[in-house]
């Protein structure tokens, strides 16, 4: 068997460990003679492994006790819809931050349910840079301000946490959820697929300020309603039950790397390793503003995209895979979420170097 290095940006790369044990118990889970897949989802085997990963995600991110955790369906698109039907109906008018492809989708969901303000764009840079909080045009009425913490595709990330006072701020950190550690009280709503950083696709964590819980539009489906999710503990229909214990298999993983402290630490060296390369090279390219740089998401540019295919097929040869930028950027994207091994973003720097020799 070989692995390859997977830099693909999600569904994605996830910890061997993590694999192996699930492969070990496949057939049969802790001695149940069943697997994880085949059990009731209010059997006791089930809740005891649902309750653990609510609990891992509870201590390792330090969520407080008046935060509900949800595990959903319908992924962060469908949360871009979830959201506003839950929680715009306080005042009928939210704020969004506009940084790149997802903020936009998500704003553009949200207006079916009620106003939207765009309160600040990175248009004006190509949403290379995320738009200082000093440029804001918030409301103070608005329901919520949300924003998305890593633009997956555009490589910008919030490195800070914007101020928003009274308003509730929301954030989609689908691809930086876990990646290091957050004052999740700075949050009235964080929600993430799982599909980056935590898991498979198929479960959608939500974690959410108790006093968000009861805003929902009329219209809100029940299986998406904040409240009577909350009040049935994420099983008001059958929650994604093996996604789930997978989470909870990657969590039980980071907490023994040492929590979110050891992945920040972790995820500055690889991100470093790929950044100094490409600062250093005039070859390569990376459009973000230094500031902004994505630690999850890296993308870049060769001086000459007639060699873009020829990079590509190399990588591959080189067990170096899904290196392809998304359709609307271009060029090519490493995605080196916290499951990327130190040695997989070194042997793509060597891949690199080895070709600007060839071709630079
Ligand atoms: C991947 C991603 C999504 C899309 O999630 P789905 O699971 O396809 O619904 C949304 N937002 C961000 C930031 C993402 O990275």
């Amino acid at each position: 068997m070989t692995r390859v290095f997977n830099f693909s940006p999600g569904p994605a790369t996830l910890p061997e460990a993590v694999l192996r044990r699930a492969a070990d118990e496949m057939l049969d889970w802790n001695g149940s003679g069943m697997s994880v897949m085949e059990m009731s989802h209010r059997g006791k085997e089930f809740m005891g492994i649902f309750a653990q990963t609510e609990s891992l995600l509870r201590e390792l991110m330090a969520i407080p006790a008046n935060y509900k955790v949800l595990f959903m369906q319908g992924g962060a698109i469908g949360e871009n819809a979830i959201v506003p039907m839950n929680l715009i109906g306080r005042t009928g008018s939210a704020d969004y931050i506009n940084t790149g492809d997802w903020s936009t989708r998500s704003l553009t969901e949200a207006a079916r349910y009620g106003k939207v303000n765009v309160a600040a764009s990175g248009a004006a840079s190509k949403f290379t840079a995320i738009p200082p909080q000093s440029e804001w045009k918030l409301d103070p009425n608005a329901s919520y301000v949300h924003i998305c913490s890593n633009e997956t595709i555009g490589g910008v990330e919030y490195h800070w946490t914007p101020d928003t006072g009274a308003v509730p701020l929301v954030a989609d950190m689908s691809s930086n959820i876990l990646a290091r550690p957050i004052d999740v009280s700075k949050y009235g709503l964080i929600y993430a697929g799982a599909q980056k950083n935590m898991g498979p696709s198929g479960v959608t964590v939500v974690i959410v300020r108790d006093d968000l819980l009861d805003q929902a539009l009329p219209i809100t489906p029940s299986a998406f309603h904040y409240q009577l999710q909350a009040k049935n503990d994420s099983m008001y229909n059958t929650p994604p039950t093996y996604a789930i214990y997978i989470a909870g298999l990657v969590l039980q993983h980071v907490k023994a790397l040492g929590g979110l402290g050891a992945m920040e630490a972790h995820n500055r060296a690889k991100a470093a390793v790929l950044y100094d390369f490409l600062d250093q090279s005039g070859f390569y390219r990376n459009p973000v503003a230094r500031a902004d740089r994505s630690l999850m998401n890296v993308p870049f540019f060769l001086k000459d995209a007639a060699l873009d295919e020829a990079f590509l097929k190399g990588a591959q040869v080189a067990g170096l895979v899904q290196l392809k930028g998304h359709r609307i950027v271009g060029g090519m994207r490493a995605s080196i979420y916290n499951a990327m091994p130190l040695e997989g973003v070194q042997a793509l720097v060597a891949y690199m170097a080895d070709f600007e020799r060839q071709h630079g």
